[in-house]
């Protein structure tokens, strides 16, 4: 008899097992009349999951054991699996680098403010869109992430954040923001029911209010109309980095599809569907794309349009000939969009000594190259 080739030992990259947050109401109800448990224990199960952030059945412990054996591994797989936490700004940072069942790692944020608690959170593993000064975007794409992969984010930091473990008193996670590696928009199908998940009330999600939660894009204009035609009514953020299409195209290479007009035309639709404004993100790059031309330029854009600017002090990433454009041009690139009747904000520069949040910590790898834990 011949044994088997050894391609059937290796594990399957790229298909996380099914887990409870990948399904709907009706999807959970299935999966437990599949195990032969009643059909009100999808909703306890749910309600663990999504009200007590519990994801190990073994700590259900009003379920019968024998139904808590049944669900463990059809229900809550390990999915990710902490490879290191570190923290920053005297604890109210926390980034966590997680490896999935196949080997990828992905990271997520976890930032207290006065009056919130966010969590930045990752859509795939690396990402196609091969923005030149994104950490990682320099990696390319290993793959999406699953509906679950993203909830379990959110739940682990919901988590985190009830026992206090940013360096205070109990708190709620109110703000999810799909600003970690991967283009949320790449992953549709995925990210949908991730956002469906995440607004429902009990049992069937997390019960996050919609415009406390926002997609970031580097401006898929199919996506985003589909995505305003979802009615999630969640904040859309668009990365937009240059008013220009000239630099554009080299800055978000995507651009080359989709141009600045098209860009902002997809999100003055999705405003206009969800009756709010949306954000565009610029990156300060010193003498890329800060001149007061562009200043100016961009203002013009945005002075009639539903649109909030959100300027980011770029974070070197190693290796990069770039740096953060210096504080008094920052300040004149203000002054000219503010003059133009643009509002702005300039994004403060959280877990700057943990690699921020932009796909250094993996991929720095991981392990070796990390300080030392911190938690
Ligand atoms: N793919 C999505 C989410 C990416 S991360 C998007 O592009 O919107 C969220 C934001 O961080 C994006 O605006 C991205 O352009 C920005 N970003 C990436 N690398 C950065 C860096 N090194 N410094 C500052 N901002 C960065």
């Amino acid at each position: 008899m011949t044994s088997l080739p050894l391609v059937f030992d290796a594990p399957r990259r790229g298909r996380p097992p099914r887990h409870l947050a990948d399904l709907d109401a009706d999807g959970r109800r299935a999966a437990v009349a599949e195990l032969g448990l009643p059909g009100y224990r999808a909703d306890q199960l749910a309600r663990h999951y999504f009200t007590r952030f519990e994801h190990e059945p073994a700590r259900m412990t009003d379920l019968p054991a024998t139904a808590r054996d049944a669900v463990g591994g059809a229900l809550f797989p390990p999915l990710l699996t902490e490879v290191r936490s570190l923290e920053a700004d005297a604890g109210t940072t926390r980034k966590t680098l997680w490896r999935l069942h196949d080997g990828a790692l992905v990271e997520s944020v976890l930032m207290k403010y006065p009056g919130r608690i966010t969590a930045c959170i990752s859509s795939q593993a690396g990402c196609g869109m091969a923005c030149p000064f994104c950490a990682t975007g320099q990696g390319g794409l290993t793959r999406n992430l699953s509906t679950a992969e993203i909830v379990d984010q959110v739940r682990a930091a919901a988590r985190v954040a009830a026992d206090g473990g940013l360096g205070s008193e109990p708190g709620r996670l109110s703000n999810v923001v799909f600003m970690g590696m991967g283009e949320p928009l790449a992953n549709y199908p995925r990210l949908a029911a991730a956002l469906h998940r995440l607004i429902a009330p009990a049992p069937d999600g997390f019960g996050l209010s919609r415009r406390s939660i926002t997609v970031s894009t580097v401006g898929l204009v199919p996506a985003i109309a589909k995505l305003a035609a979802e009615d999630l009514d969640v904040t859309l953020a668009v990365s937009l980095h240059a008013p220009d299409d000239e630099l554009r195209d080299t800055l978000v290479p995507v651009n080359t599809r989709w141009k600045v007009g098209e860009v902002l035309a997809a999100a003055d639709g999705y405003a206009a569907r969800t009756g709010r404004r949306y954000s565009i993100e610029y990156a300060m790059i010193r003498g890329v794309n800060d001149q007061g031309w562009r200043a100016d330029l961009l203002g013009d854009l945005l002075a009639p349009r539903l649109a909030h600017v959100n300027l980011i002090p770029l974070n070197p990433t190693p290796g990069s000939q770039w740096d953060a454009s210096p504080k008094k041009v920052e300040r004149e690139f203000v002054r000219r969009l503010e003059a133009r009747g643009v509002s702005v904000t300039v994004r403060d520069t959280r877990g700057r000594d943990i690699d921020g949040a932009c796909g250094q910590l993996a991929a720095a790898g991981g392990d070796e190259l990390m300080p030392p834990l911190r938690v």
